[in-house]
């Protein structure tokens, strides 16, 4: 089956087609547009150059379409992408402004453009559907709760593709399997094995830290929206409720000014006040700005703050994964999380983390009872299958009716 995976941004369209036939996937090709004003002239443009290419003889050729959906108002799971859903994310755009409405007109621009395609909603919050309630909730009063205070969590396909593939390397194919099974609508698959425990950190743009035991998520840094928890590039991260109404009389900014200034020149924008680029800010570190080392130092506290959490959480630790943007790339963040953790039976490999870069490997040493693992960052990959599974239920009821 031929599965589109379409990625809206605010002001951008990604996709990448694949073939995929059970759990084998195969990509054929990809493309993009930034600076967007107009989705629907891209993804007609996407459509024809895939014909053109002869990547696909016809636009029905594609015969599912599956969307990386943030926030659902009601909604999470996988789900068949209809009206329902473009009402949903209508419905939840207060909290996700930038993803929500793109993903919205994403969805009934492709049913008009690939009418035979199945569409498949597949939402970042699915995979912490099994959370304990008490950490989704949030010390609020009960009508906030009603309102939808809660934890959400995102980044959702990155931290399950994280939780399949650590399964695999540490040789745990009963997880793995686990993992693969979670979206399914069965019931948990009990684990006969002893417990793994691994810790994902998403580091990019935008991070999460995610604690998964067994396969399954037991908690992550992002809350209610993705403002929060780690300090992402340019958005504020963990920060005391209190301080919005104490900014709001001390420094006299409105609401408005106050949203802006947590959105778009915090996180480590707003402590280096130089760059929300960890590229950069390294370098700068590196010729001795003290704003620069203190934005890297406040990301590497808050990422060994969450990884410590969750280990305690599951009762201990087996693996830290690095993936996405500064996972992968950045060995000084990678070194510095795993500092001085031989009493915790972590002992990294230096050598190994430096020789690394945007590829698989293991960065700990051979006697490391905690592995520490560089996993590229695959969220398509989890989009294409799922959807492919959901498609293909979708098309063998219809066959059977
Ligand atoms: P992502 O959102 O996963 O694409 O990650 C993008 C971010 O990764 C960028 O904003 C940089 O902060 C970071 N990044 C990319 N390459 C490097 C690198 N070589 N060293 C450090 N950080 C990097």
């Amino acid at each position: 089956m031929k599965v589109l995976v379409a990625n809206l941004g605010s002001t951008s369209f990604k996709y990448r087609l694949f073939e995929v036939e059970d759990d084998a996937v195969e990509f054929l090709s990809k493309g993009g547009y930034e600076r967007v004003t107009d989705y629907q002239s891209c993804i007609k443009d996407a459509l024809r150059k895939l014909v053109e290419s002869e990547v696909i003889s016809t636009v029905d050729d594609i015969e599912a379409v599956g969307f990386k959906t943030v926030l659902g108002h009601q909604l999470t799971g996988c789900v068949v992408a209809d009206e329902s859903v473009i009402d949903d994310l209508m419905q939840g755009a207060e909290l996700a402004p930038a993803h929500n409405p793109p993903y919205a007109e994403g969805i009934r621009l492709f049913a008009r453009e690939t009418p035979k395609a199945q569409l498949v909603a597949l939402f970042e919050t699915a995979f912490y559907q099994w959370a304990k309630p008490e950490s989704r909730r949030y010390a609020v009063p009960q009508s906030w709760f009603g309102a939808g205070v809660k934890r959400n969590g995102f980044h959702g396909a990155s931290h399950k593709h994280i939780a399949e593939r650590s399964a695999e390397l540490l040789g745990r194919d009963d997880i793995a399997r686990r993992v693969k099974l979670l979206y399914r609508g069965e019931e948990l698959q009990a684990v006969e094995d002893t417990p793994l425990r691994v810790v994902s950190c998403h580091l990019g743009g935008s991070s999460s830290v995610t604690g998964i035991l067994n396969g399954v998520a037991i908690d992550t840094s992002m809350g209610l929206s993705p403002q929060s928890g780690l300090p992402q590039n340019n958005r504020v991260g963990d920060l005391d409720a209190m301080a919005v109404t104490f900014v709001m009389k001390k420094l006299g900014l409105s609401l408005e000014q106050i949203e802006k200034e947590l959105t778009k020149s915090s996180g480590l924008l707003g402590i280096s006040g130089m760059s929300n680029d960890v590229r950069d800010i390294e370098e700068a570190a590196a010729s001795g700005s003290e704003e620069a080392q203190i934005a890297l130092d406040v990301l590497v506290y808050s990422i060994r703050h969450y990884v410590g959490a969750y280990a305690f959480q599951m009762g201990g630790l087996d693996a830290i994964v690095f993936t996405a943007g500064i996972g992968e790339n950045s060995s000084y963040i990678r070194q510095k999380v795993c500092e001085g953790l031989e009493g915790f039976g972590l002992t990294f490999d230096s050598t190994k983390n430096d020789e690394i870069c945007a590829s698989e490997a293991c960065i700990s040493a051979e006697n490391s009872r905690i592995k520490v693992f560089v996993i590229p960052a695959d969220e398509e990959l989890v989009v294409a299958r799922e959807t492919y599974l959901l498609a293909s239920q979708q098309l063998s009821a219809v066959g059977n009716s």
